[in-house]
Formats: C-alpha cells, structure tokens, sequence
C-alpha cells in the first residue's frame, strides 16, 4: 500500500491498530479522507483521543520541541508521580520553560494539604532532573483549577506555542478537550501539520493568530502500574471517586496486603494506626506477619485480589523496601495505587511492591 499520510498531524496512515498513531479505519479510507481518526475527531467533534506510544518514538517525535522555542506543560496523575513523570523530559525539551500539573485532584481527601503536595511533586520533578517554573493542581474531570492554570500558561508562553506532554492515562486528553471547550465552545477546531512532511503525529490547536498548543502522543512508562495489569484489574485500583481513608490498627508483626498487588508489613514500633488511601473498591486484607509469605503464595488472585488470572500472567515479582521512619507523619507510596500514612514516632516498615513500580516515601499530605 502506498503511503498516505495524515494532513492533520503528518502521521502516516495506518488501519490495523485503533490505539496507535495514524489508526483510520479501512472503511473511511475509502471516502476520500487524509485525516487519521484522531485529527477527525478533533475537527468534526473538538475531541482529542489519547493515543501511546514508545519511549524510543517519543523521543524521537518530541526532540524537535528542544529546537523550537515554546512553554512545555507536563502533566502527571497525582496518584502515580513517579510512573508520570517523565525522565528524559530535560533532555528533550532543552532550554524551554516546564510547568507541572498534578491532575485528578477531585480523588484527594478534602483535607489534603495542597502546599506540601505541590512541594513533593516539585521535589519528585526535580529529583528526576526536572526542573519546573510552576506546578498547578487541577481536576481534568471536575474543571477545578482550569482557569488558573490556563492563565499561567498564558503568562508563561510569551506568544509561543506550548505543548502538552504526559504518559498515557494522565487525563492529558480529557484537559485538552476543556481548553477546547474553553476556548472555541461549538466551534470548528481546525489542524494544521506543525512540520509539513515530517511524522509528528502531534494535533495542534490555535491559541491565537501565531501560536498553538500542540498535543503530543502519551508517552508509555513501563514504571506505571497501569501497563501490568488486566483491563478488569485497573478499573478495581484505579479511583472514581473521592478516596476514603481506611484506618488500621496495627501492631508490630502485622501485615496488610493491597489486594495481592503491594503489602505493607509493620516490623517494628508501638501499636499505632496506619491510614490507607487507596480506590475504595481494593481490598486491603490484614494478616499476621509470620503467615503473609504463605498467604501470599496459596491465595494469591482469590482472597488476594486483584490481580487477577490475566494480571498474573504478566505482574512482576514483589520485591521489598525497609523504611525506618522517625519524626514527621510519613506516606509510603505505592505508585499507581495509593499510599499508607504512618505517625513517625519510631516506625519501621517493609514495603512490597511489583519489582520496577518503586515505593518512596515523603512527609505525609494530609
Ligand atoms: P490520557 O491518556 O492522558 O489522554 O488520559 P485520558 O484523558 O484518556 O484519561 C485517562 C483516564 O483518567 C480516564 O479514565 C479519565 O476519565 C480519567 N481522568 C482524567 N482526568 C481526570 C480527573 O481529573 N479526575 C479523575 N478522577 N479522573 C480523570
């Protein structure tokens, strides 16, 4: 088949794989359309699609922002920093200013500290070589924060254009698709190919008469929880809505499993509570220390669940951290699933986690 590609976003048409760059389906080929579905839908419906792709390609894809001069929006889900945000941003993005954006805020507890969240996603940025100019909390589902952060970035381009980079699953489309709404209401959304004759498979949308903010397609990390677990299984750990804590009472010797995805096990210390913000629908089971090996072993995927038969197949070994804490209230953090806040008098722990999906952990939000 000849090549065709894109007019929208200079991606060559592709009609096999729906979630990947260029996907049309065969039967509009036919018609006589040059647009992938994603830049169809954003011109006949003011709709972004997410779309992935891999981290050689985004590389690849997304070198060409170091050259160019613009405002880079890097947003990342707040329930999953270290497995959104993404490493080799520096590299790529060059001199060009960075803004954060933690989103799902709707999913935090009322009383989470909004300052010491914004610290710890600047710190966690930073960490990784990022360095941001500003970091917004927002709710991409809710609108809450929207208008501030689209000032900011109006602040902050200087007439330029701004792109907006994330992993998959951050709600970088669902936050696209309110600034459309913000900005055109009903209207016709037009695209344009940003670098005629090359293979961005970025989708652009006019700010103004100069300049565009230009998505970019999700970026996998293989650091996301997400990519390790069945469809079913995502939707079980994944919040919809606002996080309960659910408290326990432990004493050294006691364990708590996370379905059988993470454990946490308390080695050492006075009995105290341990407070667990995970989606309100994952069991947290509590067992005693010298049984979970075994209790692991023979009910895994059925008293221990998730994950489940598919989640199974291909879920890395735990592999486990010991954290002494002392002083301030502290979070242990399971990327992509949630966190156990302790109170820091002296408190060691062991922190199970599939291997490549890292627990940290930071002085506690709430
Ligand atoms: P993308 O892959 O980064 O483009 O992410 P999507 O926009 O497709 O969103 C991924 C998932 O997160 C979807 O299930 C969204 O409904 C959900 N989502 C996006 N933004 C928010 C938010 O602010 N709050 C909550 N609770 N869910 C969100």
């Amino acid at each position: 088949m000849e090549k065709i590609r894109c007019q929208g976003c200079g991606i060559s048409i592709q009609t096999t794989s729906p979630k990947k760059l260029g996907y049309t389906p065969e039967t509009a080929l036919q018609k006589d359309t040059t647009l992938c579905q994603r830049c169809f839908r954003l011109k006949h419906y003011n709709e972004v699609q997410p779309v992935s792709i891999r981290d050689e390609d985004f590389l690849n894809l997304v070198s060409r922002i170091g050259e160019t001069s613009g405002l880079v929006v890097h947003i990342v889900d707040i329930f999953d920093v270290s497995g959104s945000l993404i490493k080799s941003l520096p590299r790529i993005t060059g001199n060009n200013p960075i803004i954060l954006v933690g989103n799902k805020m709707d999913l935090l507890p009322k009383s989470t500290n909004q300052r010491k969240l914004i610290k710890w996603l600047r710190a966690s940025a930073k960490e990784m070589g990022i360095i941001v100019k500003d970091v917004f909390l927002i709710s991409s589902a809710k609108g809450h924060g929207i208008a501030e952060l689209t000032e900011a970035i109006e602040h902050h381009r200087d007439g330029k254009d701004v792109y907006i980079v994330g992993t998959t699953n951050v709600g970088k489309s669902t936050f696209i698709n309110r600034l459309i709404n913000r900005s055109t209401g009903t209207n016709d959304v037009i695209t344009t190919s940003y670098f005629p004759g090359t293979t961005l498979g970025f989708i652009e949308i006019p700010l103004d008469d100069t300049a565009v903010l230009i998505d970019t397609p999700g970026i996998v990390n293989k650091q996301q929880i997400a990519h390790y677990v069945s469809k079913h299984d995502l939707k079980i750990i994944t919040p919809n809505k606002e996080i309960k804590p659910r408290i326990y009472q432990l004493n050294s010797g006691q364990t708590l499993f996370f379905g059988g995805l993470a454990r946490l096990d308390y080695v050492k210390g006075e009995k105290q509570s341990f407070v667990c913000y995970f989606a309100n629908g994952l069991p947290i089971h509590r067992t005693k220390m010298d049984n979970a090996d075994t209790l692991y072993v023979e009910h895994k995927g059925e008293l221990l669940s998730p994950p489940d038969q598919e989640t199974m197949e291909k879920l890395p070994a735990l592999t486990e951290t010991t954290y002494r804490v002392q002083g301030d209230k502290t979070d242990i953090v399971f990327p992509g699933l949630g966190w156990v806040s302790v109170a820091g008098q002296k408190t060691t722990v062991t922190a199970h986690s599939p291997k490549g999906v890292s627990v940290s952990i930071r002085k506690s939000l709430i």
